[in-house]
């Protein structure tokens, strides 16, 4: 195989924006939120036709617990609001009345605080969120590249039908899912140690209704009950290169079609109706941050938090989310969002989920709005903003 040589050219600058955000799953549309609140003139870039990410487009529809599990709401702000907008139009399932409507403070340790949502209604209505607050959304468009100046990131490269073009920024979320606008600033990243089991999430019509199978089991918090099948093979993927993806999406059909054929054969009346148009990599990779969140963090407070999760598992771990886990040690004006902040591998299985992808979603959003022109946003004034905004800091404010 020989190289070709890419005639170089300029790429035209078509918009200018305050914050661009890089990825539109529940990441990115906090933070696009976030940033457009705070007055900021907002792009948000996706390469799909439509937001919410694995949420949405990878039907993973179950919006994980904003609790500890022991009657304690830990993620507030954007991370409620979008956990009820998801369920706007009605839930798939029983919903925790307990934490939707005040007053019933007891039963909130038996149930936590997690809906089942319908991936179209909650991709809409978050389309709507954004267009409403003023985010400017590019569907269909890939970002390819990263301008740098120094310690700042200066404008991104997308390409989408018209061609390679460049939007000029303040600053940049990473919300991609993969940390690439951290790997193309060549800031420090790494990759998932274990790796994935190959997942296949789709929707069966059936005699009672639509079923959620989950090839490849569940993520499912402690008492509830779920399907949890093993996954179609045993083999591991991390996500990071061309070929393994083709690879792992096409494992995942194969056993999608398997599944669905084989329920038929056995006499089920099943069809099935939708499958997920994303691979379902739980951790790829991520950021390598000014600080690496860890499972030793659970209780204690941290130096300069953001925003808190439970933990989905198990009952009773708390966190805060320090401030240094969205950015690494190069670039000012870049910020990380959602399953690729920085966390060693035991805390980003807590991370990656959709609470917590939201509460890091508007903490760098707010973060990126706020960029002063020289020097990164000063915690003392995110954590203020953020505190206006409805967001709990402190273990010990709930
Ligand atoms: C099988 C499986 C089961 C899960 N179960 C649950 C569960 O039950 N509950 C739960 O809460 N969480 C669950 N999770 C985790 C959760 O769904 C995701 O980690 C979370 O939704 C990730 O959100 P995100 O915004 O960080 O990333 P993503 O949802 O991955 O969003 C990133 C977005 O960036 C876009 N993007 C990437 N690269 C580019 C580019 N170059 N240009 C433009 N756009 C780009 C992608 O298209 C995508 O829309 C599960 C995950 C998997 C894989």
């Amino acid at each position: 195989m020989s190289d070709y040589i890419e005639t170089p050219g300029s790429i035209p600058v078509v918009e200018d924006c305050d914050v661009f955000v890089g990825g539109g799953g529940i990441a990115g549309v906090a933070a696009a939120l976030a940033a457009a609140r705070q007055g900021a003139r907002v792009v948000l870039s996706e390469k799909q036709c439509v937001l919410g990410g694995l949420a949405t487009s990878g039907l993973v529809v179950i919006y994980l617990p904003l609790c500890d599990g022991r009657g304690r709401q830990m993620s507030y702000g954007i991370a409620e609001e979008l956990l009820r907008l998801s369920i706007l139009h009605g839930a798939q399932g029983p919903v925790p009345e307990a934490w939707l409507e005040k007053g019933r403070e007891g039963e909130r340790s038996a149930r936590r605080f997690e809906v089942q949502f319908n991936p179209v209604c909650f991709a809409i209505e978050m389309e709507q969120l954004l267009l409403d607050a003023g985010v400017r959304i590019w569907y269909d468009t890939r970002i390819c590249d990263v301008a740098v100046e120094g310690s700042r990131i200066r404008a991104l490269i997308v390409e989408n039908q018209d061609g390679r073009v460049a939007v000029r920024t303040k600053a940049a979320v990473d919300a991609t899912g993969n940390a690439l606008l951290f790997r193309k600033a060549g800031e420090s990243t790494r990759r998932h140690g274990r790796g994935n089991t190959v997942a296949g999430w789709y929707y069966a019509s059936t005699q009672d209704g639509l079923a959620l199978r989950m090839l490849g089991f569940a993520d499912a918090s402690e008492g509830t009950e779920r399907d949890t099948q093993q996954g179609p093979q045993g083999r591991r993927f991390w996500g990071d290169n061309a070929q393994e993806i083709n690879e792992y999406l096409m494992l995942s059909h194969r056993a999608t079609l398997e599944d669905a054929l084989g329920r038929m054969e056995a006499g089920q009346i099943l069809e099935p109706a939708a499958m997920t148009h994303m691979p379902q990599y739980r951790m790829t990779r991520c950021l390598y941050g000014e600080t690496l969140m860890t499972e030793e963090n659970d209780g204690k407070p941290v130096c300069g938090s953001v925003g808190m999760v439970g933990d989905w598992r198990k009952r009773g771990p708390r966190f805060e989310v320090p401030y240094g886990a969205l950015y690494g040690s190069a670039m000012e004006n870049l910020f990380a969002a959602g399953r690729c902040i920085s966390a060693d591998d035991g805390m980003w299985d807590v991370m990656r989920v959709i609470p917590a992808c939201a509460v890091t979603g508007q903490a760098a959003g707010t973060a990126a709005a706020l960029t002063p022109q020289k020097g990164r946003t000063d915690l003392a004034t995110l954590q203020e903003t953020l505190r206006r905004d409805g967001v709990k800091l402190k273990l010990e404010e709930v």
